[in-house]
């Protein structure tokens, strides 16, 4: 299937730089940990706590959206749960998407019931949010491309997932 780049590898680096230093100026002091979402976060998140210079722990949440893998049906199943509690703690949500939000909706609500001291989202790309549906997102590192993107941690079907850019998948 024809890949066309549209964010190439530096200009992900710089705006990762840019993140580390725009959240660590944003967030609150105190205990931080970062959750990146599996799988697709992952590169990203690998990334972007390197470019945050504070303390911190990492940890990842695996979920599963149900249905055709390119439309959200906004109901997720949880694959993988947190390692540990985050009662008390600052957390940052690494996303990799984020279309219609619903799948961000739900994690959000499921973290806020566990008593974080605070709640912030990261998304890598961000589609323009439908009226009515909006997520709040504190910092966005690309307004996402047209089309579906793979590569840096997305994939389609699975694959895709290695490439060191953004790249639009042609069908
Ligand atoms: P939402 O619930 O916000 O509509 O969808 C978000 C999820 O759908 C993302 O976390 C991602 O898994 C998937 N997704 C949405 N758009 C794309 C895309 O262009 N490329 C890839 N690889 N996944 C996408």
């Amino acid at each position: 299937m024809p890949l066309h780049e549209v964010i190439p590898p530096a200009a992900i680096a710089r705006r990762v730089a840019e993140l580390g230093a725009e959240i660590d100026a944003r967030l609150p002091g105190g205990p931080l940990t970062v959750v990146g979402v599996l799988r697709g976060a992952f590169i990203f998140t690998a990334d972007l706590v390197r470019a945050i210079p504070r303390e911190l722990t990492v940890d990842f949440l695996g979920v599963r959206s149900y249905g055709d893998a390119t439309v959200s049906s906004g109901v997720v199943e949880i694959t993988s749960d947190l390692g540990a509690p985050i009662a008390g703690r600052h957390v940052l949500l690494v996303e990799d998407i984020v279309d219609t939000g619903l799948t961000l909706r739900y994690l959000l609500d499921l973290l806020r019931a566990r008593g974080p001291a605070s709640l912030h989202v990261c998304a890598l790309l961000a589609k323009p949010a439908p009226a009515g549906n909006a997520v709040a997102l504190d910092f966005v590192g690309f307004p996402a491309p047209d089309g579906f993107v793979v590569g840096y941690g997305l994939d389609g079907r699975q694959l895709y997932r290695n490439l060191p850019g953004i790249n639009r998948l042609a069908e």
